[in-house]
């Protein structure tokens, strides 16, 4: 007998959204509540690595994202002049024929891709709304909306992200995510090369990784002392500032922002937190995905993909266990080391470049955390 009939998941995010997928796959009528009324993220780039592409295809969207996106296989390490030092095969496909090393695509693209997945695989989706309360008993959680209306969900899902709501319903003593002491710059620009590129300054790293055929993203990570918000309209010259030393195209993009021929909508400034919370993640009915328990710096642009595995876990999970709760807590018990992994590998790598530490350990650690994740969920 199926442990649950119906499921509330609270954030369409990426997370959110795949669980939604995996849960009507097993026949649960899903409802999905999302507090944007446009349902679209932050126009930035992502990356999408070789094992986000492998639950990506368990998803079934990766021909999509391939199609919509662009892709590599090789990384070029260039100077600060942007000539090209090496050429960095990045790790082949895991298993998966046809697939390449690596992708990236504009976020609202992937949340179009993934939310068309979720309609059509049946899901009901109510946007522009939140939850006001939620009641749990043995049986099911009351849930009242903000939109007025009510309901009864046998398990809701908590997939809110960093700053999550339902997560102190589930873990209230928790204090919430920890500044990491960085911020990220990103910045839409066009496509040159075919493959991801990386500047290395004597300050400050910049890298471009493609998102369609024609455009890429500009990234660049800045030791800050606070989690200061900048205004928008400093941005333009803030990042043209950290990118003094550069030349190629990020010296190229740096001069078309002095010029005010990059406008600010291009770009976007981000203070980063994250954090690593200890499972289990659920109380009762109501449990926790994706940024709401593991929150990561961008260094292994892994924090979207393992959102999408702990989707494709909980269901498994729900699908095979004899009970809720043995169901919640094998999630968690089998989700936690590959997350944690990201967590704190992706923190080291921020420490080592605030501290101005071995790019050799720096290389190391990435690609320990790389070869790892190759592992099966
Ligand atoms: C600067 C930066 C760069 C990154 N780059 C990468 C990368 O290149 N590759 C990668 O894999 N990961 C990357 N990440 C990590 C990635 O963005 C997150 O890990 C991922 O978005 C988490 O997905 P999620 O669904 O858990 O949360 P989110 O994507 O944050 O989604 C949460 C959703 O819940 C909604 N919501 C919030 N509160 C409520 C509420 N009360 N009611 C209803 N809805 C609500 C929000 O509107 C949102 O749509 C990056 C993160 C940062 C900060």
């Amino acid at each position: 007998m199926a442990l649950i009939g119906n499921a509330l998941i609270v954030g369409g995010g990426v997370g959110g959204m795949c669980a939604a997928i995996q849960l009507r796959k097993l026949g649960v009528a899903v409802t999905l509540v999302e507090q944007n009324p446009s349902w679209a993220p932050d126009g930035a780039g992502i990356t999408i690595s070789g094992p986000t592409l492998r639950a990506l295809r368990t998803i079934g969207v990766v021909d999509e994202v391939l199609r919509r996106g662009g892709h590599w296989d090789a990384v070029d390490v260039c100077g600060a002049d942007g000539s090209v030092k090496v050429s960095v095969p990045v790790l082949p496909a895991i298993d998966g024929e046809g697939l390449p090393g690596a992708a990236g695509i504009m976020r609202p693209v992937l949340a179009d891709i993934l939310g068309h997945a979720v309609q059509a695989a049946g899901a009901e989706v109510r946007l522009g709304v939140s939850f006001s309360a939620m009641t749990p008993d043995d049986d099911g959680v009351d849930v009242q909306f903000t939109d007025g209306s009510r309901g009864r969900y046998d398990l809701v899902i908590g997939a809110d992200g960093v700053h999550s709501a339902v997560r102190k319903l589930v873990l209230p003593a928790f204090a919430g995510p920890a500044f990491t002491g960085q911020g990220s710059w990103r910045a839409v620009v066009p496509r040159r090369r075919r493959n991801s590129t990386i500047y290395m300054g004597r300050t400050t790293k910049a890298g471009l990784n493609p998102i369609s055929e024609t455009e890429c993203y500009l990234f660049v990570l800045d030791k800050r002392e606070g989690m200061d918000f900048i205004d928008r309209e400093q941005w333009p010259a803030r990042l043209a500032e950290l990118l003094a030393e550069f030349g190629g195209q990020v010296g190229e993009i740096r001069d078309a922002l002095r010029a005010g021929a990059l406008p600010e909508a291009r770009l976007l400034y981000r203070p980063l937190a994250g954090h690593m919370i200890a499972g289990p993640w659920h109380r009762g009915r109501i449990v926790l995905l994706g940024d709401t328990v593991h929150a990561t710096t961008p260094h292994l642009a892994s924090g979207a993909g393992i959102a999408v595995e702990g989707a494709i876990v909980l269901a498994e999970e729900l699908a095979r266990r004899h009970s809720l709760e043995g169901a919640l807590l094998a999630y968690a018990g089998r989700h936690y080391d590959r997350a944690r992994l990201v967590v704190s590998a992706s923190g080291r790598m921020g420490q080592i470049e605030r501290e101005g530490g071995s790019l050799d350990e720096h290389t190391q650690v990435m690609r320990d955390a790389q070869e790892k994740l190759r592992a099966p969920l």
